[in-house]
C-alpha cells in the first residue's frame, strides 16, 4: 500500500503485492514467492518505469513540476524512495514502510509520538545510541523511562500502567549480549494491561529476513538499515514499518515535518543492497555458527542464540528464522580482550555490524561507550566483552585470523593432553573483572593502578635525503641510541603533574577535576584521533591550565600542551589517573635529532598504559638483567607487539602535530619502531610513503652539535634556488634520489659484507654532502668538521644532517676505527667548540620497563637497594611520605618522590642509560 510518506500521495499508491503471484489456476497452483525471490525482485506494478529500466532510477530532484501529481517535493515524496518503501513493506509483511536518514532518525520519528507524562518500558541491554536518546527525552520531554530485563516478561508486569504506559521498546536478540525477549508474549501481556500502549521493536540485529515482529504483535518495527539491509557499510539509513494506518499517518507527518527522509541516492543504494539480503545473511549465519562453536569449544563464555546452551534459544527459534551474524564472548580480562581485538588483521576493529566484512569490537569502549561505566556495570555488561560481527569472507580465513590473535594475546594455548588449543584458565582475571564491575556498580570509579611505568624512545638522525625530501625525494632516517625517558609515578591527591627535567627543570601540577573536561571530544579505544587537531580543546587548555605558565617557557609550555591534550582525550569517559610524569633526555633538545618525537612517544606511551589503552603481552622468559653498559642493549627487541607500537605511534604523531604543526611523521615513526626507514613525500617521481628498512645497523656515528640555525630559511632558500635554476636543482634532486635508493638497497641487503656496506655508505655520505653544499645549505662550521674528519689519519666521511635547525653533522665511524684515533678526533673537535655525541644507529625503538617480577638493583644512582622487588615497583598508596627528600629545586609537589622517581631525577645524564638498564628487563618494539 501507500509507502510514500505524504498521506496525500500515499492514498494513491497500490497495496503491496504480497503474496505474489496470484494463483494461475485452481488446478496448478503457484506458490507465493519466497523471501530471497522477493528481495531480488524490485517491482512496483503501480510505478512502471517509462523506459523499462531494470534498476530503479535515481530521481535526484528536489521538486517535481505540475500540480496535483504523485510527487511535488522530495521531502514529502520521491519516486526512488517510494520504490524502496514499497519494496521494504513487501519483504517485511507490512502495510506501511518509511525510510529515513539513519536508524537513530527512525527511533526519533517514533519517539515523537510520546507526550509529557507518558511512560516507556525499555530493555536494559539496548544499543548505546538508543539509550542516549531515551535519556534525552526523559530529561527534555518529561517522559519516564523504565529499563527492565526483557528476557523475563513477568518483570514488565508491575511497571505496566493501563493509561500511562505509552510505549514498550524491545530488542531481540539484544546487542551486544544477545539476550532474547519473547516478543509475542510481551506484546500480548502489554496489550492486555495497557491497550493503547504501542509495542516497538528494534529489529536491526535480525533484519526482516530473520524476524518480522509485526507478525508477533509489534505495532512498529524499525531497523538501522545501515546494517544488514544495506550490507556494505556505504550508507546510513533507517527503516520503519507498521500495519496501523493511524500510526503510519502520524509517522508520515513527522518525517515530512522534520525532513529526515532518505535521499534519492541513498534510497537507490539501499534498494540495491536489499536485493542480496538473503544471500548475504545465509552465508554470514553459517559462518557465525561455526565461529561461535569454535570459541565455545575453546572454553569461552559465548553469547549466540544458535548455541545449544543459550538460555533464550527456544523462544528465539519460535519467533525468528535464524540466529543472525553477531556474537559476543567474554575472556575474563579487559586487557586480554584488548590484545585479542588489537591482534586480528582480517577482523576490522570497528563499530557497527551487518556488513559483508567481518568486524571485531569491544562494546564497552566503542559502540556502548555512551552508556556510562557505572550503568554498564549495573546492567551486567562485562567490560571484557568482545563482539564479533561476521561477514562473508571465507570461514577458514576468519578462524585462522581469530586463532592467531587468541594465541598471540595469550588467551589460548596448546594443551598436549587434549592435543588441541584451549582457553588459558584465568580464574584470577575473572575475579578481577567481576570485582572491578562490582566496584563500578557501587561508585562508578575504576581503581587506579598503583605502579610506576618507565618508558623510553630514541631520537633519529637523517642519514640521506634531507632538504631534497621537501621536493619529493626519498630520505633515509635511522634511530640513534640517545633517548628520551619518561616515568609515571602515581599520586593520591587527584592531581596531575609534569616534571620536564631537561627543560629548566620545569615542574607544574594541576587539579584533575579542574581540567577543561567540557571541551573534550573523546576518542574511544579502537578509534583514531581525527586528522585535524581539536582546536577547541587546545584553546581551552591554553586559556585554562596553561594560563599560569610564563610565556618565556615556550618549550615547556608546548610539551605541557601536548601532554594535557592527550591526557584529556584519552582519559575522558574512563579513568582519570592521578600521577606525575617526569621526562629526561640524553638527546640534545632542539638539535634536529628528534628529541620532541621521542618525548611525544614517551608521553603517549605513558598515558596509554595508564588508561589501559595498551597492555603488555604475557611475561617473557626471565633473563638476568645486564649491567654496566653505556648503550642500551636491545635484548627485549620485538617483545612489544606491532599493534601496541602502532597505537603509540598514532598518538605520538598527534603530540608531534601539537609541537610542530605539520610534521612528516618520520621522527615519531623512528622513535616508536627504531631501526631505519625510508620516507618519501609525494611529488618527485614517487608516491608518498614510509617503509621500514630491515637489515644491518650501519655502525657507530658521531653527531656533532653546532650553532643553531634557521631551518625554515634554509628550506626556503632551496625552494628559491629551484625556482631560479630549475635544471641545476632538479639534477641534484635526481642525484640525491639515487643516493637514497642506493643506501636503502645497501642497508637492506643481508648478504652485503659489513666493510662493503660501510664503504658504500661512506661514499654516499660524501656525495650527498657535496650536493647539499651546491644547494647552499652548508655552513663554514660544518665544513670545518667535514675537513677535519676527512683529513689524515682519520679519513672519515661526514655530512650535514637534518634540514639545518640544530646544525648537526654526522660522521660515519667504521667498526675497526682505532680507539686512540677516535679519542684524538674527539679532543680536536671539542677544542674547536663542537659537542660530540657518539651513538650507534638503527637500534631499538620504544622501550617499556617490564612490569613482570624480576629482580632488580637500583645500582649506581645512589638510591636504596630493592633486591627481589618487581619492576617497576608498586608504590605505597599513602601521600606526602617521601622516601627521599631531594632538593631538586621545584615546587613542593615534586618533592613527594618515590623510589624510581627519586633515582631517575638525580642520576646524571651520562649515567642515565646504564642506570635505566640496570632496573630490570626492558621490552622493545
Ligand atoms: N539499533 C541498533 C541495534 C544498532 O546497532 C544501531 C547502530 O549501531 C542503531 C539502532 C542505530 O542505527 P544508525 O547508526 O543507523 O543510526
Amino acid at each position: 500500500m501507500g509507502p510514500s510518506i505524504d498521506p496525500k500521495t500515499a492514498s494513491k499508491l497500490p497495496i503491496h503485492d504480497l503474496p505474489t503471484p496470484e494463483p494461475e489456476s485452481p488446478m496448478r497452483q503457484r506458490k507465493p514467492y519466497r523471501f530471497s525471490t522477493l528481495c531480488a525482485t524490485v517491482d512496483n506494478p503501480d510505478m512502471k518505469d517509462q523506459y523499462g529500466s531494470s534498476a530503479v532510477p535515481i530521481y535526484q530532484s528536489a521538486t517535481f513540476k505540475g500540480v496535483g501529481n504523485d510527487f511535488d517535493y522530495s521531502r514529502s515524496g520521491n519516486p526512488t524512495r517510494s520504490h524502496l518503501e514499497h519494496h521494504i513493506a513487501k519483504i517485511s509483511s507490512a502495510e506501511h514502510a518509511f525510510v529515513v536518514s539513519s536508524g537513530m532518525a527512525a527511533l526519533d520519528v517514533v519517539l515523537r509520538i510520546l507526550k509529557p507524562g507518558d511512560e516507556v518500558i525499555a530493555g536494559d541491554d539496548l544499543y548505546g545510541g538508543t539509550n542516549r536518546l531515551l535519556t534525552y527525552i526523559r530529561s527534555h520531554v518529561g517522559v519516564t523511562v523504565h529499563h527492565v530485563d526483557t528476557t523475563k516478561p513477568e518483570t514488565l508486569h508491575s511497571l505496566i500502567h493501563p493509561t500511562k504506559t505509552a510505549m514498550v521498546l524491545l530488542e531481540s536478540p539484544t546487542n551486544p549480549l544477545l539476550k532474547v525477549a519473547d516478543l509475542a508474549t510481551i506484546s500480548k501481556d502489554v496489550k492486555e494491561r495497557a491497550p493503547n500502549a504501542i509495542i516497538i521493536v528494534d529489529n536491526t540485529m535480525m533484519s526482516p529476513y530473520l524476524q518480522r515482529p509485526l507478525e508477533h504483535g509489534a505495532d512498529i518495527v524499525y531497523d538501522s538499515a545501515t546494517k544488514y539491509l544495506s550490507g556494505h557499510h556505504d550508507l546510513m539509513a533507517g527503516v520503519i514499518t507498521c500495519n496501523r494506518d493511524d500510526i503510519a499517518k502520524q509517522l508520515a507527518f513527522t518525517i515530512n515535518s522534520v525532513g529526515n527522509a532518505l535521499t534519492p541516492i541513498d534510497s537507490f543504494l539501499l534498494l540495491r543492497g536489499i536485493k542480496t539480503l538473503a544471500l548475504r545473511m545465509d552465508r554470514q549465519q553459517v559462518t557465525t555458527n561455526i565461529v561461535a562453536e569454535y570459541l565455545h569449544s575453546l572454553g569461552f563464555q559465548v553469547h549466540y542464540p544458535g548455541l545449544a546452551d543459550h538460555p533464550g534459544r527456544e523462544i528465539h527459534e519460535r519467533i525468528a528464522d535464524g540466529n543472525g551474524a553477531v556474537l559476543s564472548f567474554e575472556t575474563g580480562s579487559k586487557g586480554l580482550s584488548e590484545r585479542i581485538v588489537g591482534g586480528t588483521r582480517l577482523w576490522g576493529i570497528s563499530v557497527s555490524f551487518g556488513c559483508v566484512n567481518s568486524l571485531i569490537s569491544m562494546p564497552c569502549v566503542m559502540s556502548h561507550a555512551s552508556i556510562d561505566a557505572a550503568t554498564r556495570a549495573a546492567r551486567g555488561l562485562p567490560e571484557d566483552l568482545i563482539r564479533l560481527c561476521v561477514g562473508i569472507e571465507d570461514v577458514h580465513d576468519l578462524l585462522d585470523d581469530l586463532e592467531h590473535a587468541l594465541i598471540d594475546a595469550g588467551a589460548i594455548e596448546f594443551n598436549v593432553v587434549q592435543n588441541r588449543y584451549l582457553r588459558v584458565s584465568s580464574a584470577e582475571d575473572g575475579q578481577a573483572i567481576s570485582r572491578a564491575v562490582e566496584k563500578l556498580a557501587l561508585d562508578g570509579v575504576q581503581p587506579q593502578e598503583n605502579r610506576e611505568w618507565f618508558v623510553s624512545a630514541p631520537g633519529k638522525v637523517i642519514l640521506f635525503g634531507e632538504h631534497a625530501v621537501v621536493h619529493g625525494v626519498t630520505a633515509i632516517a635511522a634511530s640513534v641510541d640517545l633517548r628520551c625517558y619518561g616515568l609515571t609515578t602515581p599520586r593520591n591527591d587527584s592531581k596531575l603533574s609534569v616534571h620536564f627535567h631537561d627543560i629548566d627543570s620545569f615542574y607544574h601540577e594541576w587539579d584533575i577535576e579542574a581540567l577543561p573536561w567540557d571541551a573534550v571530544t573523546p576518542v574511544p579505544a579502537g578509534s583514531e584521533h581525527p586528522e585535524v587537531l581539536d582546536q577547541k580543546l587546545i584553546d581551552a587548555i591554553v586559556e585554562g591550565p596553561l594560563k599560569a605558565i610564563d610565556e618565556s617557557k615556550r618549550t615547556a609550555h608546548a610539551a605541557s600542551l601536548a601532554f594535557l591534550y592527550m591526557y584529556l582525550i584519552l582519559a575522558n569517559g574512563g579513568e582519570r589517573p592521578s600521577f606525575n610524569f617526569t621526562a629526561r633526555s640524553t638527546l640534545p633538545i632542539g638539535a634536529g635529532l628528534g628529541s620532541s618525537a621521542s618525548f611525544s612517544t614517551c608521553a603517549a606511551t605513558a598515558i596509554l598504559l595508564l588508561q589501559s589503552r595498551i597492555t603488555l603481552p604475557a611475561p617473557p622468559a626471565p633473563t638476568s638483567p645486564s649491567t654496566g653498559h653505556i648503550h642500551v642493549s636491545h635484548q627485549g627487541r620485538r617483545a612489544l607487539p606491532t599493534a601496541l607500537a602502532e597505537e603509540v605511534n598514532r598518538w605520538a604523531f598527534v603530540a608531534e602535530k601539537i609541537l610542530h604543526g605539520n610534521p612528516s611523521g618520520v621522527d615519531n615513526s623512528v622513535a616508536v619502531f627504531g631501526g631505519a626507514l625510508a620516507y618519501t613525500r609525494a611529488g618527485f617521481e614517487r608516491k608518498s610513503g614510509m617503509e621500514a628498512i630491515q637489515g644491518q645497523a650501519p655502525s657507530a656515528i658521531f653527531d656533532w652539535d653546532l650553532v643553531p640555525r634557521d631551518t625554515k630559511k634554509l628550506v626556503a632558500g632551496v625552494g628559491e634556488k629551484k625556482a631560479n635554476e630549475p635544471e641545476l636543482v632538479n639534477g641534484i634532486l635526481k642525484a640525491i634520489q639515487s643516493i637514497s635508493d642506493e643506501a636503502r638497497r645497501a642497508l637492506a641487503d643481508p648478504e652485503l659484507p659489513r666493510d662493503s656496506l660501510l664503504s658504500a655508505l661512506s661514499a654516499l655520505i660524501h656525495e650527498n654532502h657535496g650536493h647539499l653544499v651546491t644547494l647552499g645549505v652548508s655552513h663554514p662550521s660544518l665544513e670545518v668538521i667535514k675537513n677535519t674528519t676527512a683529513a689524515e689519519p682519520y679519513q672519515l666521511a661526514t655530512k650535514l644532517t637534518g634540514a639545518g635547525g640544530g646544525g648537526c653533522a654526522v660522521t660515519l665511524v667504521p667498526d675497526d676505527f682505532k680507539a686512540q684515533d677516535l679519542q684524538n678526533l674527539i679532543n680536536q673537535l671539542i677544542r674547536e667548540g663542537f659537542e660530540p655525541y657518539l651513538t650507534s644507529v638503527g637500534g631499538s625503538g620504544l622501550g617499556i620497563l617490564s612490569p613482570y617480577g624480576y629482580h632488580r638493583n637500583l645500582g649506581s644512582a645512589g638510591a636504596a637497594q630493592f633486591p627481589g622487588q618487581i619492576t617497576p615497583p608498586e608504590t605505597p598508596s599513602h601521600n606526602g611520605d617521601s622516601t627521599s627528600q631531594l632538593d631538586v629545586g621545584q615546587e613542593d609537589g615534586a618533592k613527594d618522590l618515590q623510589p624510581i622517581r627519586a633515582s631517575f631525577e638525580m642520576t646524571s645524564i651520562s649515567e642515565l642509560p646504564s642506570w635505566a638498564e640496570s632496573l630490570g628487563r626492558w621490552l622493545y618494539v
